[in-house]
């Protein structure tokens, strides 16, 4: 993949995290890419194509793992019919949490990519790092940061705009794998 594709799918994560504000739901997009390659000689089998997208439904289907990232995964699972997500890249708008970086490690994806950072939950790298994990008997590789100050702005946007909404008590709880919280 391309940084130029990379980009390019961030921004459709991006255009899921806008769906998610406007329901109401912390701002957290994620798309999955299909781009399968032999594995004898790593060349690309055929183009790359968008499996999947979600947006956090957290509060919607008031389920702990409705988290972008984990719906956008099991819908992938389901077009392909398959559990093994080989030949997957997942992209996410914000670093994802521990459960989602395990069942990204679970699914066997080849690589996740995200935009903003999450220093207090973040898995990929911020907490924890379970992608290269060599406990774990399958690591991926990890891109943090495209288009980072777009994916935290949307975050604080909605969390600014629900403090105004609802005086100044809310917006505490960040997280569906937990936002970075404002000054
Ligand atoms: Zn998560």
């Amino acid at each position: 993949m391309t940084e130029e594709q990379d980009i390019a799918y961030m921004r459709m994560a991006i255009e899921q995290a806008q769906l998610a504000a406007a329901a109401g739901e912390v701002p957290i997009g994620a798309v999955v890419v299909y781009e399968p390659h032999d594995p004898a000689t790593r060349r690309a089998l055929a183009d790359p194509r968008v499996v999947a997208t979600a947006y956090n439904r957290r509060e919607s289907d008031k389920s702990p793992s409705a988290h972008a990232e984990f719906l956008a995964l099991e819908a992938a699972a389901a077009e392909l019919n398959a559990w093994r997500l080989t030949g997957c890249t997942v992209y996410v708008t914000l670093e994802p949490c521990i459960m989602c970086a395990g069942l990204m490690h679970q699914a066997r994806v080849d690589r996740c990519v995200f935009g903003a950072y999450d220093p207090k939950a973040g898995a990929l790298g911020s907490l924890y790092a379970i992608h290269e994990d060599e406990r774990l008997n399958h690591n991926f590789s990890v891109q943090g940061g495209v288009l980072e100050s777009e994916c935290a702005q949307i975050l604080r946007d909605f969390f600014a705009t629900r403090r105004q909404a609802a005086g100044s008590t809310l917006g505490a709880d960040a997280c569906s794998c937990s936002a970075p919280k404002e000054a």
